[in-house]
């Protein structure tokens, strides 16, 4: 059975939807079964368990502990792997509560409105990445402390993954995202969700971004010697940006490995501790001298807002994959993801859409003119010596 290896939770206020959901999850071959009544009952069961679900379907509006309660506890005591959102509220609830399952660390399999289907669930328990198939094998450790950062640092264990972006228009493959990933011997592979945040906090965001940058231009240049002439992206957290050394720093490590800052773009998140406005601001516009691109990664949440877009001197646009997703389904992601795209024309900015996991973004995102797609519909990310593997056999979709 497909879906037999899944351990699965229902929590479900409504009798008669629980036990409909139940059998519909029987019949798609589910074996490890569990039901709650609401979100108490679920924690209790949850926690009593030896391991943690995969997939948690979860109603919204019910009584002693609401849906949205339950999917932080969910998160935070680490106890279910991903979750979906069922319910007989709107859309864009819908959505806010999907939003924030994803920003506790949560896999996000869909937000389905009832009445549920038996198409919506498979469609969802698809969705789910097992652990033991992700052939990543991330693990989600958290326990590590300042001394295993710096110690990982210094062993190298700190190596980057790489991500085509490939043209909308021509297929072709245009360049390569850097993505961190730490090889912790003895405890598998970190995913940088886990440990970006304890970077920034300990200071240790400008080396782990000079290895990445290193990394970066010697796959570069391995890659050209193999006929692949590409760009690559690497993320910068706004906190490296204070050091006001950092633009001559970043320069000479390009400029030692033989390569050409003009091939860099530097993707840029912005943190919420932004102290220093005016060193940054200096630091950006240096490293866009020295010929660096600029992207403004992950446009449209958080802190990548309108204010930025007008103060730095961007020359890319990275629209955030929270908008690409569903974009043909949801009214509301279609129009941000236009208004996004104009923008960025307006403005002279390459456009990058992350995230594009469907043929039916793809067309999408091509037909509303944007430039650059990456996502797990084109690839997903991997180590550096695969890419030109890859390149060899990559076709656009069209094409296929
Ligand atoms: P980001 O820069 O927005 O990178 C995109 C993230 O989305 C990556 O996750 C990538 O693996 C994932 N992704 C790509 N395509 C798809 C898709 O089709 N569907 C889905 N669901 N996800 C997709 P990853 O590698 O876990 O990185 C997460 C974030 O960690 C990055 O977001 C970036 O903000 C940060 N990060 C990664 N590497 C570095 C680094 O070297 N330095 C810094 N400062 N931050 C990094
Ligand atoms: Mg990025
Ligand atoms: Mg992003």
């Amino acid at each position: 059975m497909e879906f037999g290896n899944r351990a699965v939770m229902v929590v479900e206020d409504h009798d008669f939807q629980r036990r409909m959901m139940l059998r519909l999850l029987k019949d798609l071959g589910v074996v490890d079964l569990v039901e709650a009544a609401n979100g108490r009952e679920a924690m209790e069961i949850l926690t009593a368990r030896a391991t943690p679900v995969d997939v948690v379907f979860c109603d919204l509006d019910m009584p002693e502990m609401d849906g949205i309660e339950f999917i932080s506890h969910l998160a935070e005591k680490q106890l279910a792997l991903s979750v979906a959102v069922v319910s007989g509220m709107e859309p864009s609830i819908l959505n806010t509560v999907e939003t924030m399952a994803r920003a506790y660390g949560l896999q996000v399999l869909g937000a389905i409105v009832k009445p549920l289907t038996l198409q919506e669930l498979t469609t969802c328990l698809g969705r789910y990445v097992p652990r033991e198939k992700d052939h990543s094998g991330y693990v989600a450790v958290k326990e590590f402390t300042p001394e295993d950062l710096k110690a990982g640092l210094a062993r190298r264990e700190f190596l980057a993954f790489f991500q085509p972006k490939v043209s909308f228009s021509t297929g072709e493959l245009l360049g390569v995202e850097a993505l961190v990933r730490w090889f912790r011997p003895g405890h598998g592979v970190v995913t940088p969700i886990y440990f970006i945040p304890s970077i920034e906090l300990e200071g240790l965001v400008v080396p782990l971004t000079e290895t990445l940058l290193q990394q970066t231009c010697a796959y570069l240049l391995a890659w050209q010697e193999r006929g692949l002439h590409l760009d690559a992206s690497v993320n910068v957290s706004m906190l490296c940006l204070s050091d006001v050394s950092i633009a001559d720093r970043f320069n000479d490590i390009v400029r030692k490995a033989d390569c050409d800052p003009k091939r860099i773009t530097l993707e840029v998140t912005e943190t919420e501790v932004m102290s220093e406005v005016a060193k940054v601001l200096n630091v950006l516009a240096r490293l866009r001298l020295k010929g660096f691109g600029l992207s403004i990664d992950d446009f449209g949440t958080g802190y990548s807002s309108l204010q930025q877009l007008s103060n730095v001197p961007f020359t890319e646009l990275k629209i955030d994959q929270s908008f690409v997703k569903d974009s043909p389904e949801q009214p509301r992601h279609r129009t941000i993801v236009q208004t996004s795209l104009e923008l960025a024309r307006k403005l002279n900015l390459k456009t990058v859409a992350e995230g594009v996991e469907t043929r039916a973004e793809w067309d999408l995102l091509k037909s509303l003119g944007c430039e650059q797609a990456q996502g797990y519909f084109i690839a997903r990310p991997m180590p550096g010596p695969q890419i030109p593997d890859w390149a060899q056999l990559w076709q656009a979709p069209e094409a296929q």
